[in-house]
């Protein structure tokens, strides 16, 4: 098995809100940004991957969490928002 995990296959979890992101600021700004990728290892624990890491070296492939400013930061769609082919 390769790691980390294809891309293929993320966690699927509804969009948080600001104030879910501010109640629970578990990776902050990443918890609603379209560029994080969640990445389970093999003893429970989920870290939050940034995308942008490899493409642009300003950002770190894992950053310190919570994120509460970002300059990368672009927000994902609402579920109603996103294209249902994926
Ligand atoms: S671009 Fe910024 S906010 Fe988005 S996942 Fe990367 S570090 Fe987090």
């Amino acid at each position: 098995m390769s790691w980390p995990p294809a891309a293929s296959s993320p966690p699927s979890r509804p969009v948080p809100s600001a104030a879910e992101i501010a109640a629970n600021p578990a990776n902050g700004l990443c918890d609603a940004c379209v560029h994080q990728r969640l990445v389970p290892n093999t003893r429970g624990s989920v870290f939050s991957l940034c995308e942008r890491s490899r493409t642009d070296p300003r950002f770190r492939r894992y950053p310190a969490t919570p994120v509460l400013r970002c300059a990368g930061f672009e927000p994902r769609p609402a579920p109603e928002q996103r294209d249902p082919a994926g």
